[in-house]
């Protein structure tokens, strides 16, 4: 069974393809020109379904099986934000370093070295059998001084609830046991299961 993520985020399709290794995954970048997707949705939830609707229509394989995350990073002490902006925190065409240093540079606006903080990650899945949609949280602390190159995104600037050291600094198979990301693919992973027993 062909599964195919609606992403192009290299951070993305690194760990998912490392959650999903035992079976075939392929970024829809490779059997397609990637196309603009408008995340107009108001959750993390409608982000994820409106990217693999869009995946699943455009690339006209009925048998695919799309699975799309839209995630993000809410902060306590900025009553939430960036939220599901934080791929465009810093605007239009900005990198993951700008958008780290907007948040960094609004946490300390606020009288802040640190704040609670929490990653989501909406996992969609769209096939001929139909839409669903799952989630994982992952809660923690962020920091005002980056620490370590691991991981993407805000990373180097949070660290998970139970630990010392930042995502920019834990290895990667730490991450893949604690991550919002992994904790929705366990579920989507079943949803899958479940697409491919009712096929065979
Ligand atoms: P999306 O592609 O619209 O879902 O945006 C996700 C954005 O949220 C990314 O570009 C990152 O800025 C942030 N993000 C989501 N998950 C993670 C993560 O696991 N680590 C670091 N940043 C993340």
């Amino acid at each position: 069974m062909k599964i195919v993520l609606a992403t192009s985020n290299k951070g993305k399709v690194r760990e998912i393809k490392e959650l999903l290794h035992d079976r075939e995954v392929f970024p829809y970048t490779d059997l397609m020109e990637g196309f603009e997707i408008v995340e107009d949705g108001d959750t993390f939830k409608d982000n994820a379904l409106i990217k693999a609707r869009a995946v699943y229509r455009a690339l006209g394989d009925e048998n695919a099986v799309i699975i799309a995350d839209d995630s993000g990073i809410n902060v306590d002490v900025l009553e939430g934000a960036p939220g599901i902006h934080s791929a465009r925190y810093a605007g239009e065409n900005c990198t993951d370093k700008d958008n780290l240093n907007k948040l960094v540079n609004a946490v300390k606006s606020v009288g802040r070295e640190s704040s609670p903080a929490h990653y989501t990650a909406a996992i969609a899945i769209v096939s001929k059998e139909g839409e669903s949609c799952v989630h994982g949280w992952m809660h923690g602390e962020v920091i005002t001084q980056p620490r370590g190159e691991n991981g993407f995104g805000y990373d180097p600037i949070f660290i998970p609830a139970g630990h010392t050291l930042t995502l920019g600094e834990l290895d990667s198979e730490v991450k893949v046991g604690i991550s919002h990301r992994a904790k929705a693919l366990h579920l989507a992973k079943i949803l899958i299961d479940q697409i491919k027993m009712q096929r065979s």
